[in-house]
């Protein structure tokens, strides 16, 4: 019998998404895809003192950037609390859950305790057995008293749960090391193993991939998962992510939250791919894979163990390899957005797009991000050009020898009837012959009066695009630098 997969990401909004929390996201996506089933998405709200306002926004749109749809959801914990509550009532009518009325204090003095004794921290179940029937009078007294308990769960104090995670392989935990961990908390809300329980449940979860941190979480669940009576779902926990220094990934590294790639200018199929890679392998050379590709090639039997290693650097070379790819209008498209932003706001707008499609040829082979569009293009668009005055002298040249070299040019380039970058090739490089020049250093000369930058797309091609109004002028304001530089 086939099984209709279903999975899905299950985000606590508390904070803006972590590439990590996206990759987990990928996996379970792509997962689902592959399996031609159903991927959806459920908020994990009901820790109300760690919502941060603009985080669900910031994860929707962190997904639907890279392109991974839902069919589900977004759901929301916070709405579905009446479930959570009838789970509960639930476990305490079976014995398998009971309240807790240990104040605050009395559990931080507890955990001191355990910290000066060196014993595994944990709760010491000091209500386990003052069940309403069981002492009636004490539990009533501590309700009329205004204390609200929790509620925590029968951990069995016997025995071993263990399960098949389909990554990691045979996983074992003993029930004795594990507390009773709170189900309900004092403000009605579920804790995140309630919810996240009866939810996988609700939802028909077929396979929780989520990240390794919660594998100790997985042993608890099974166990509430039998208390409810319900059947467990598959568990795929995936290794870790961690910076290039073998560190827990973290600002320290670069960016971390998927939108600040987006806003620096990675593209999303680029992403995508870099994020697939991340505890994923076909074998071990292909590094370039479509979003088809990886739907088609994806399998948890070939996530790794072992942590993976966050390389921005191959990432933006990945970035670069699928900025070269995209077609002169679609990567136009794509940089038109970041020149708007970044350039400065005195600036005409809106830009001209016939103007930006002349130069984005000449940028698309050198930028490895959109974000760096605009510093590679300044001088096309500014008019004031800020640099160091002896850039424009170049090696074996002197300041007069650059100026009288400048001074030909000028002469010759307003001659000039057709300022194309052909003429203009076969006019300078029979200039530099006959200045007895080597081209480099005329070229040179030229690119930082025109440019104000040393590396440039080529020369020729640049000027054209400026235009000879605008090169002359630059020429002109190169020589009156230069002189006040040889007085
Ligand atoms: N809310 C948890 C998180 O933020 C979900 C973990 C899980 O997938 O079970 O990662």
């Amino acid at each position: 019998m086939t099984i209709l997969v279903r999975t899905r990401f299950a985000p606590s909004p508390t904070g803006f998404p972590h590439v990590g929390s996206i990759r987990t996201a990928l996996f379970a996506w792509l997962f689902a895809r592959h399996h031609g089933g159903k991927f959806l998405v459920r908020i994990e709200d009901t820790d109300v003192t760690r919502k941060v306002k603009g985080a669900v926004a910031a994860i929707l749109d962190g997904l639907s950037w890279l392109g991974l749809d839902w069919d589900e959801g977004p759901y929301f914990q916070s709405q579905r609390l009446e479930l959570y509550h009838k789970a509960a009532e639930y476990l305490v009518s079976r014995g398998n859950a009971y309240y807790c009325y240990c104040s605050p204090q009395r559990l931080e003095e507890m955990r001191k305790e355990q910290v000066k004794r060196k014993v595994p921290p944990g709760y010491d179940r000091h209500c386990r057995n003052l069940s309403k029937t069981a002492s009636p009078n004490l539990s009533g007294q501590k309700e009329t008293a205004g204390i609200t308990p929790v509620l925590r769960f029968k951990m069995p104090l016997t025995d071993q749960t263990r399960f098949q995670d389909i990554i990691r392989g045979n996983v074992v935990f003993k029930n004795s090391l594990m507390d009773d961990f709170v189900l309900l908390k004092s403000d009605g809300y579920p804790t995140y193993h309630l919810a996240n329980v009866v939810d996988d449940h609700k939802m028909e979860i077929t396979h929780v991939i989520r990240a390794e941190e919660w594998l100790p979480s997985a042993p608890r669940h099974i166990l509430l998962y039998t208390a409810l009576g319900y059947t467990p779902p598959q568990f795929a926990h995936l290794p870790l992510i961690l910076g290039s220094d073998r560190s827990k990934l973290s600002k320290r590294h670069g960016a971390v939250s998927i939108t600040e790639y987006r806003d620096q200018g990675y593209l999303p199929e680029a992403m995508l791919n870099f994020l697939g890679l991340l505890g994923w392998s076909l074998d071990d050379k292909t590094e370039l894979f479509t979003q088809e590709e990886l739907i088609k090639n994806f399998s948890l039997e070939r996530v790794s163990k072992t942590a993976a290693i966050f390389n921005t650097e191959k990432l933006n070379w990945m970035n670069g390899v699928y900025i070269r790819q995209l077609s002169l209008d679609d990567f136009t498209q794509r940089a038109f957005p970041f020149l708007d932003k970044d350039l400065p706001p005195m600036m005409k707008r809106p830009l001209s797009v016939d103007y930006v499609r002349q130069i984005t040829p000449l940028i698309q082979e050198r930028a490895k991000l959109l974000g760096e569009v605009t510093q590679l293009s300044r001088y096309f668009f500014v008019e004031e050009l800020d640099y160091d005055v002896n850039l424009l002298i170049n090696k074996g040249m002197t300041c007069e020898s650059t100026i009288q070299a400048l001074e030909v040019t000028k002469e010759r380039l307003r001659e000039l009837e057709t300022f194309d970058a052909e003429t203009l090739e076969v006019l300078l490089r029979s200039l530099a012959e006959k200045l007895k020049l080597k081209a480099g250093q005329l070229f040179g000369a030229l690119r930082t009066a025109v440019t104000g930058e040393t590396a440039t797309p080529p020369l020729f091609q640049t000027m054209a695009i400026l235009g000879g109004e605008r090169c002359l002028r630059r020429i002109e304001e190169a020589l009156d630098k230069l002189k006040k530089l040889s007085v």
